[in-house]
């Protein structure tokens, strides 16, 4: 078995993708009007060529809106664009995708009804596939009232369905006042939702400050801790899984150069790590391609199989979905005819 092969039949997780509200809407209407949707690829290019990476390049991920949103007040298209969100992500070997949601989507009436709908019918093809939700939490330190709002009806969606929360805040790349979000986490991690936060994509400010939030066990980046020993022992004391994103991480230029992207020192530090697209149809990645990509910057098979292990765990799902999924993993890991030395003493590690 090559190692192609092997990646293609090793079940993947990603514990970071963005609903990319109008871009889905904009796949699903292209192919029901028979049209070619919008060209990321050349958008792309367009901001590479206008933008310096890093900062300046990051701020306009949410720039282009391909179709109006208006097309979301149609419960159909709704349930439509987060099934094939979630049909990319089998279809490229994922057996789990949490996909976090701003704005009001996760707490709009019947929302988890609807995306269950649209969690079983791509099941009707590819089984194994699970799915969860998250909300993402923006502002709590600008708008309190706000955002104490929306907290309250995040923990009334817990109730439906919602799984957890994502922390996104300014100012991202300096450190920001932590206080707002620490009393909102305090709710939410009472509630029972799983929490995660957006730190360390541009440099190390707030990794350490996101380590400590209440109920907090996710990063999602957190990739410049490794330049900072203290960082990288408080994620692995405070037990920590960072999310990484590469494809992501290169496009919008917050490392020098992918070769470079710290990925291995992290896993060698001990910190458990796992793979994510971010906004897979604006950067034309799969979570796939994101486990080929860590093969090329020098991952073994087992190590790849330790980021659906990390994933899973780290998960905001039930114990039973959980248990279901490491059996899964199990099973393919043991499918293996190649399983090198190496390999079985990296599995048997406590
Ligand atoms: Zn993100």
């Amino acid at each position: 078995m090559n190692a192609s092969d092997s990646l293609a039949t090793l079940p993947k997780a990603d514990l970071h993708v963005h609903q990319e509200a109008t871009r889905y809407l904009d796949l699903v209407l292209a192919e029901r009007e028979g049209r070619e949707p919008y060209d990321w690829s050349a958008w792309r290019d367009r901001l590479a060529a206008e933008l310096p990476p890093g900062k300046e390049r990051l701020q306009r991920i949410g720039s282009v809106q391909p179709v109006s949103l208006e097309h979301d007040n149609d419960d159909e298209l709704f349930t439509a664009r987060f099934a094939a969100l979630m049909r990319d992500h089998a279809a490229a070997g994922a057996c789990y995708v949490e996909i976090r949601c701003g704005g009001e989507v996760a707490t709009r009436d019947g929302f988890m009804s609807m995306f269950r709908e649209a969690e079983q019918q791509v099941q009707a093809d590819y089984p194994r596939l699970h799915a969860e939700v998250l909300a993402i939490v923006i502002g709590a330190g600008q708008d309190p009232e706000r955002a104490d709002a929306f907290a309250d009806d995040c923990i009334r969606a817990s109730d439906e369905g919602l799984a957890g929360i994502d922390f996104l805040y300014a100012p991202y790349d300096i450190e920001a006042d932590w206080t707002p979000m620490y009393r909102l986490a305090e709710r939410f991690a009472d509630a029972g939702l799983g929490i995660t936060a957006h730190a360390g994509e541009l440099s190390t400010a707030n990794i350490a400050a996101a380590a400590r939030m209440p109920g907090l066990t996710r990063i999602g980046h957190g990739i410049h801790a490794a330049t900072d020993p203290e960082l990288l022992q408080l994620l692995v004391d405070q037990g920590v899984t960072l999310e990484c994103a590469l494809t992501c991480n290169d496009y919008f230029g917050v490392l020098p150069d992918l070769e470079e992207h710290p990925l291995l020192r992290l896993v060698e530090a001990g910190v458990a790590v796992t793979l994510a697209t971010d906004n897979p149809v604006q950067l034309s990645t799969t979570i796939e391609q994101e486990y080929s990509v860590a093969a090329g910057l020098g991952m073994s098979d087992a190590q790849l199989a330790d980021f659906t292990r990390n994933a899973i765990r780290a998960a905001f799902t039930s114990d039973e979905r959980k248990s279901a999924m490491l059996g899964e993993l199990a099973a393919a890991r043991g499918k293996r005819s190649a399983f090198t030395a190496v390999d079985r003493a990296y599995d048997a590690r406590p």
